[in-house]
């Protein structure tokens, strides 16, 4: 149980799995539970595999309920955006790209339903392409080149060219790479998180980290979308961001990442006992953050650091009397005002 590879954030969801039995059920009421203050970006490189993988499960519960599922790729022609990637990508976000040739298939009748959940990608030479999934169980190659080829802008490029040959489209390339039944929605959930657990060995396009849509201060990209209703009743692993002492200020992705670890975030957790079912679950409590890395955390508790990861670490008694002093350093980040607690002798 110890050594789940969780945020602490997921702290609060987690919690059901965590229980019935073990030391911690039966053990004190309240416990201090420390871990590192993780920055949850996609671009992560700590954080980029565990929500990879939290969401490749999440995907395979939604994919297993679809009839079949079709992988398809799209890509921009780089010859059409010489001022570089960064345009390409600006152009297909702006005009919903993605979204808009899923409406299109769907006004065709080739899709079973209105589903889909697509990632980003770029290419070496930092032009952006997706990796989408719809439900269906064939795409006329010509249905899918010609709605692709709606992004083609006469104002920009002239008269939109005939149809593409072979695998072209006008406006770049598609290709679906297979169909699949619904049993190998598996299949299907790695095909679309493969990229998204592991960053790519020479790293992210610069002008992705730094992005800041329309010239200033905006959305960041974001490596995942999904159809509005995609998750169904899916429960989202989010927490509210107050609760996990998030902070809401605008950053770029390499502000957000570079600030990855470098505090720590305290909660407090309780064993909650769920009267119908009599079944023990744990509740945490977001506490506040110390200026303290993890391991250096961990040092000053007298516990062997380790690096990385999401590991959560349960306080002992005296460790606890650490934290609680840790808290109310003046050189603290923050700490929420429910800090009623017993105060470090
Ligand atoms: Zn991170």
């Amino acid at each position: 149980m110890q050594g789940r590879e969780l945020s602490p954030f997921e702290a609060r969801a987690s919690t059901r799995a965590e229980q019935s039995e073990g030391p911690r059920a039966q053990g004190a009421a309240r416990r201090l539970v420390v871990g590192p203050h993780r920055c949850k970006s996609r671009f992560c490189p700590h954080c980029a595999m565990p929500l990879g993988l939290q969401l490749r499960e999440r995907l395979r519960r939604v994919l297993r309920t679809f009839k079949s599922v079709m992988m398809l790729t799209l890509t921009v022609d780089p010859a059409l955006f010489p001022e570089g990637p960064q345009a390409a990508f600006d152009f297909c976000r702006e005009r919903r790209s993605v979204a808009l040739l899923v409406q299109g298939l769907k006004r065709r009748g080739v899709l079973l339903s209105g589903r889909w959940a697509s990632i980003v990608e770029w290419q070496q030479n930092g032009y952006p392409h997706w990796h989408l999934i719809v439900e269906a169980d064939y795409v006329p190659f010509a249905a899918l080149a010609s709605e692709w080829g709606k992004n083609w802008d006469e104002s920009r490029w002239g008269p939109r060219p005939a149809a593409g040959i072979g695998q072209r489209a006008v406006f770049g390339s598609v290709r679906f790479t297979k169909t699949f039944d619904a049993e190998s929605s598996e299949y299907a959930a790695n095909y679309i998180t493969k990229y998204i657990t592991k960053p790519p060995k020479a790293g992210y396009p610069a002008w992705v980290l730094d992005y800041a849509a329309s010239g200033g201060r905006g959305r960041r990209i974001r490596r995942f979308s999904t159809a509005r209703g995609f998750w169904g009743g899916e429960p989202s692993p989010r927490i509210n961001e107050e609760a996990t002492g998030e902070t809401r200020e605008w950053c770029t992705i390499r502000e957000r990442v570079a600030r990855c670890g470098i505090t720590s975030v305290v909660f407090r957790v309780e064993d909650v006992v769920d009267t119908e079912t009599g079944e023990v679950a744990e509740e945490a409590r977001y506490l506040g953050r110390v200026h303290k890395t993890y391991p250096e955390l961990l040092n000053a508790l007298g516990e062997s650091a380790r690096v990385g990861g999401f590991r959560r670490h349960y306080c002992t008694p005296a460790q606890e009397r650490v934290v609680w002093g840790l808290l109310y350093a003046p050189d603290r980040v923050e700490s929420q005002h429910d800090l009623d607690q017993p105060r470090a002798p």
